[in-house]
């Protein structure tokens, strides 16, 4: 295979964490798509890898252990950090997104709380019927009961509505610090990819400081193509790419058919003078 103009893609969820395919279907869909490259990156999360990776062994699609782990970031901004080639049993990740998840549970409770004070109610009771993972509830199963209720047409919707940041449904948490998922990344010999940078609404000095900060750490890549980028996102973070240094990665961030913007291995190629990630994992 040529190493970069292989079909890869190193961002997707199952239903260990708010995806709606599991880790099984996920593959197949990817080798269907003609994907030859996946990783499998649930929110704080490795309990799919394995059989992603008996699917994928079957199907002869090279497959990566990945992780996005969730970091709290500043003044409250939530960075998405991908870990990509993990050992999946390390025990300093391990822990540390025990430690992630174990928030989950009282900020769900604060959110069907709020929820309520706005007309939306059995918010956490609803949004566990869509929870696949009983450790991992997130916005996404929230955002589903509040479309199944009919209070919006999609997921997207009622994100704009309630669950963004400043939306009332919205509750600020914290989860890992950059240096902690550094950490636990560097010690489980993975490489880490700063998950759509497009989507953080950061100044451009903000956004400076945060790569800078994040290569300090040790990160080595960021997304250029993400299913949440626009094209003008996409010029951005390759010329970021350049002036930084990051390796570049491509990523639908799929998380379901009829949920996603972009099916999996469905983006474009990277622009030709960057350096894929994956000549790293390969
Ligand atoms: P949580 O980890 O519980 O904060 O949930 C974050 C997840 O919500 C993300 O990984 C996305 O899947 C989803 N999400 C966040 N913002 C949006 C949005 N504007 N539209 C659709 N899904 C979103
Ligand atoms: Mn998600
Ligand atoms: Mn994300
Ligand atoms: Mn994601």
């Amino acid at each position: 295979m040529n190493a970069d103009a292989c079909n890869a893609d190193l961002h997707c969820h199952s239903t260990f964490s708010d995806g709606l395919l599991t880790p099984a279907e996920l593959v197949r869909r990817a080798h269907a798509n003609g994907v030859d490259l996946l990783a499998l990156t649930d929110h704080d999360e490795v309990g799919g890898l394995a059989e992603a990776r008996a699917v994928a062994d079957e199907l002869g699609l090279k497959f990566i252990n990945g992780v996005e782990i969730s970091v709290s970031w500043g003044d409250d901004t939530t960075l998405h950090i991908i870990a990509l080639n993990i050992d999946p049993g390390h025990p300093d990740l391990l822990a540390g997104l025990a430690q992630v998840r174990s928030g989950r549970d009282a900020r769900a409770m604060q959110m069907s709380e709020e929820l309520d004070k706005v007309g939306i109610h059995g918010a956490h009771q609803g949004a566990l019927r869509y929870v696949g993972n009983p450790a991992l509830v997130s916005r996404s199963h929230f955002a589903r009961y509040i479309v199944e209720m009919g209070h919006a047409k999609d997921v997207k919707t009622v994100f704009e509505h309630w669950l963004a940041k400043g939306k009332p449904g919205y509750v600020a948490h914290s989860w890992a610090t950059l240096a902690q998922a550094l950490g636990w990344i560097r010690a489980a010999g993975g490489v880490a990819v700063l998950a759509h940078p497009g989507r953080y609404r950061l100044s451009n000095k903000e956004l400076r400081r945060l790569l800078t900060e994040f290569r300090a750490l040790g990160g080595e890549g960021i997304e250029v193509l993400s299913g949440s980028h626009s094209d003008e996102d996409t010029r951005e973070f390759a010329r970021y790419a350049r002036e930084f240094g990051f390796l570049a990665s491509r990523a639908s961030d799929f998380h379901g058919p009829g949920e996603s913007r972009i099916d999996l291995g469905k983006l474009p190629q990277l622009p030709d003078d960057l350096t894929p990630v994956w000549r790293k994992l390969l």
